[in-house]
């Protein structure tokens, strides 16, 4: 793959936390890669605004895999990134994750079978123990989730949970844009370079396959591999190189709300809290910085899914969905005592697939492959992308066909096999898939 005949051997398009961690994976192999981004700084996408929850509550074996594999990325971080940052390392809090089951609990159950079938750790929690662990949760069960102009969303508790699940090795990165930074000083040092406010406009193509990008001031840069990995931007970038049209599984923007709201008076949540998966009433939370709860959402069907322009939407957050998920979050821990009269949070871009699955595929057009449709849970699978990204490039390029054979890949710390071809372009839609996140 590397010849002087191009500007470099590969571009990579968006330097968010997966494209920032595919410029480290292949500039650590030797190739001269270029990393561009429309905006200022690694992360400043949509990557800045994540939640970072790194958690392995996935409904299919691959999903699994891939997360316990990525989450030792994080444990390791240090020593994968390799140079020093002036801004600092990141911190990974293990805090551990609680899954809570709803009512019908098939999820869940999916979900533990999983983790006994690949040999993830857990503990399950009765009701006591679940009490007298987290003593500031509600444990009653009110689901499904519904939105307070529903009378239903005021109704009583119908019972109580039986049982929970926490996995200790679960946890959150507090500073996501940080994380990208990380990533960039470690590709530098592999010899990659990164250019920011500097926005790709067309792919270029020449004998059949991609050579390269133009830029919005008219330059051409050329090398044999480009790589999609522009998030909530991913469809405009397929468009631009014209595989969008051939994808069975297609990507778009959905616009998403987090909300952030002081921890209860008297609960150190910084400490003592845990990232939680609320299926129940529809939401999942941590702490944030501060001793705040951030809450999210976990897509509930009752919930709005608005695709957007991702060049062009409403940013401000919306006074339905605050009150929403803030006295959702007051049903689970009560001690929050209310909804705060200043709303506060973040509004940003999931880039979603049809089945909530990522792609990690080549494209119908010869050097041109994609890292997208992440769907708002593939922050923690960045590390592991990144290796999946530079592998596949490499056996595609040396002559692979990755249509007929899938690649699999074995995961660098947990040994474990990762099949590339579950997050084909042109899979069915996965009907294992929860079709909403935990974070
Ligand atoms: C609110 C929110 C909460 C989330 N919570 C979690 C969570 O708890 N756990 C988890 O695992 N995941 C979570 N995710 C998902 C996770 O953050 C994403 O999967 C991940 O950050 C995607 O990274 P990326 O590098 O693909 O995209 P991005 O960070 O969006 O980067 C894409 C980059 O491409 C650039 N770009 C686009 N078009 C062009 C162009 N034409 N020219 C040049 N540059 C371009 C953009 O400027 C951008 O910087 C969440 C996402 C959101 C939005």
């Amino acid at each position: 793959m590397s010849t002087n005949d191009h500007d470099y051997d590969a571009i990579i398009i968006g330097a968010g936390v997966i494209g920032s961690a595919i410029a480290l994976e292949m500039s650590r192999r030797g190739h001269r890669t270029l990393i561009i981004d429309k905006t200022h700084a690694a992360g400043a996408g949509s990557t800045g605004n994540s939640c970072a929850i790194v958690r392995f509550s996935y409904s299919t074996s691959p999903g699994v895999t891939l997360s316990w594999e990525g989450a030792q990325y994080w444990t390791d971080w240090a020593d994968y990134i390799g140079a020093e940052d002036e801004l600092g390392l990141i911190e990974f809090h293990q805090c551990g994750q609680l899954l809570l089951a709803s009512k019908d609990g098939h999820h869940v159950d999916r979900v533990v079978s999983l983790w006994d079938e690949l040999d993830i750790p857990y503990e399950r929690w009765d009701l006591e123990q679940l009490q007298e662990k987290l003593p500031y949760l509600d444990v009653g069960l009110y689901g499904p989730p519904t939105r307070p102009e529903d009378d239903a969303f005021w109704r009583e508790a119908t019972d109580s949970f039986s049982h929970a699940y926490f996995t200790g090795d679960a946890g959150y990165v507090s500073d996501p844009q940080l994380s990208c930074h990380n990533l960039q000083r470690g590709a530098e040092a592999e010899g990659a370079t990164f250019w920011f406010n500097t926005e790709v406009t067309s792919i270029d193509q020449a004998d059949g396959r991609a050579s390269g990008v133009t830029l919005a001031d008219g330059r051409s840069i050329s090398a044999p591999v480009v790589v999609n990995v522009a998030g909530p931007h991913s469809a405009i970038i397929n468009k631009m190189a014209g595989v969008y049209d051939s994808m069975n599984i297609k990507t778009a923007a959905l616009r998403h709300e987090v909300h952030h709201i002081p921890a209860p008076e008297g609960l150190d949540f910084m400490a003592n809290g845990v990232v939680g998966a609320d299926d129940d009433i529809g939401i999942y939370f941590r702490p944030e910085v501060g001793n705040n709860v951030l809450i999210g959402s976990v897509d509930a069907d009752c919930d709005p899914h608005e695709i957007v322009d991702p060049d062009n939407y409403d940013q401000t957050l919306d006074e339905d969905q605050w009150q929403t998920q803030v006295l959702r979050a007051n049903r689970r821990i009560p001690s929050l005592g209310g909804v705060p009269h200043e709303k506060k949070g973040i509004v940003d871009l999931y880039d979603v697939s049809d089945d909530w699955i990522p792609i990690y595929d080549r494209s119908d057009l010869d050097g041109f492959y994609m890292a997208i449709g992440t769907s708002g849970n593939q922050y923690k699978n960045a590390g592991v992308a990144g290796q999946v990204m530079a592998e596949l490039i490499e056996a595609v390029e040396a002559g692979h066909d990755h249509e007929a054979e899938p690649l699999q890949v074995t995961g660098r710390y947990t040994g474990r096999t990762i099949d590339v071809g579950f997050y084909s372009r042109n899979r069915a839609i996965n009907p294992d898939s929860s079709m909403s996140v935990h974070g």
